[in-house]
């Protein structure tokens, strides 16, 4: 590990102020919160920032109402409370139920909610230094796109990268269409969650579309996604502790036989959360049909591009998708 200078803030506009103070074009300092991802990647020579900003102290720590019927949840927030809230389990169960499927209960009683945003990929040939990597090393190549990629990515890849974003998390952020609020040197903005992570692209090391300095202070929950019907389902190579090989967030409601709003996310299998957009189109207004629900799946599938590693996420993501939808059908049809 190497040496650095470790600075605690009380606020947000100290924690800015601090991380602007202390970072230069070459050398950013880094915010920390639960340090269950950083300080791994800090310890295994990934991460080499010389300043760390502690900002567990700031007043981040809140889940609240909002003034029309979402919800706002601080940055600091740990995963467990999250998961625990009378709020999120009464309105936003999906949230929950992805929360409790990540992790450990000792990591998600330290994680965060923005340091769960901000997690990087668990690609193994990112964390191993002596591999070729264009994440942690622009320009060095990819190990993993010939190498071992099981839990890798089969959609918006590019020849850059092939990684997996891991949360659970944020699979359901991204159904809930979530908004990210942060604050940075040019002060306050708003993301919807859909623009917060980047495909790989030429630029793999980028994760996400944060600017240099900014930092998490809070995440919207609309009102328009509350008390849907909804299932998160996470396959993995075991039953516990484990990422996602393939996972579905995905919410419904039916009226009159009819899908009328459907919102569908996956995980494991992109560099983002992946939003499945393809197949809502072609759910909406449709009859809560398996051939509805096979159709779409297939569609959203389509551009999938598997490796030698991971062939079996194609037909698994379908079949995980039609699964859940039929699921989730049963459900609503029980409570008519
Ligand atoms: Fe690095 Fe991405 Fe390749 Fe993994 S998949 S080795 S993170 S460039």
């Amino acid at each position: 590990m190497n040496n650095f200078t470790y600075l605690r803030a009380t606020d947000v506009s100290s924690a800015v102020s601090l991380i602007a103070a202390n970072s230069s074009q070459d050398a950013a300092a880094r915010f920390l919160a639960g340090g269950t991802n950083l300080v791994d990647l800090m310890r295994e020579g990934v991460e080499k920032t010389h300043a760390l900003v502690d900002i567990t102290r700031a007043p981040l720590s809140d889940v609240q109402e909002l003034p029309h019927g979402g919800v706002r949840v601080g940055a600091l927030v740990r995963n467990s409370h999250l998961a625990g809230h009378p709020l999120i389990r009464d309105r936003y169960s999906l949230l929950s139920q992805a929360i409790l499927n990540g992790a450990s209960a000792q990591l998600r009683n330290m994680a965060t909610t923005g340091g769960n945003i901000m997690q990087r990929t668990r690609c193994y040939y990112f964390y191993d230094t002596a591999s070729r990597c264009n994440k942690r090393a622009a320009g060095s190549g990819c190990d993993a796109i010939e190498g071992f990629n099981r839990i890798h990515a089969i959609l918006g890849t590019s020849p850059h990268c092939i990684a997996t974003h891991p949360s659970d998390m944020c699979v359901a952020l991204a159904a809930l269409d979530a908004i990210v609020n942060v604050m940075g040197p040019s002060g306050e903005r708003s993301l919807p969650f859909s623009e917060v992570h980047r495909l790989p692209g030429n630029d793999p090391q980028m994760d996400t579309n944060l600017q240099p300095g900014e930092l998490i202070t809070s995440v919207d929950l609309p009102a328009s996604a509350a008390r849907l019907s909804s299932v998160y389902r996470k396959v993995r190579d075991r039953a516990s502790y484990a990422f996602a090989l393939v996972s579905v967030a995905a919410a419904i409601k039916i009226d009159n036989g009819v899908i009328q709003e459907v919102r569908l996310a996956l995980g494991g299998v992109a560099h983002k959360p992946w939003r499945a957009t393809i197949a809502e189109q072609l759910l909406r207004g449709v009859a809560p049909t398996s051939e509805n629900f096979v159709k779409a799946a297939a569609a959203e599938l389509a551009p999938a591009i598997p490796r030698r590693g991971n062939a079996f996420k194609p037909e698994l993501a379908k079949r995980t998708i039609t699964s859940v939808l039929s699921e989730l059908t049963a459900k609503e049809g029980a409570g008519q």
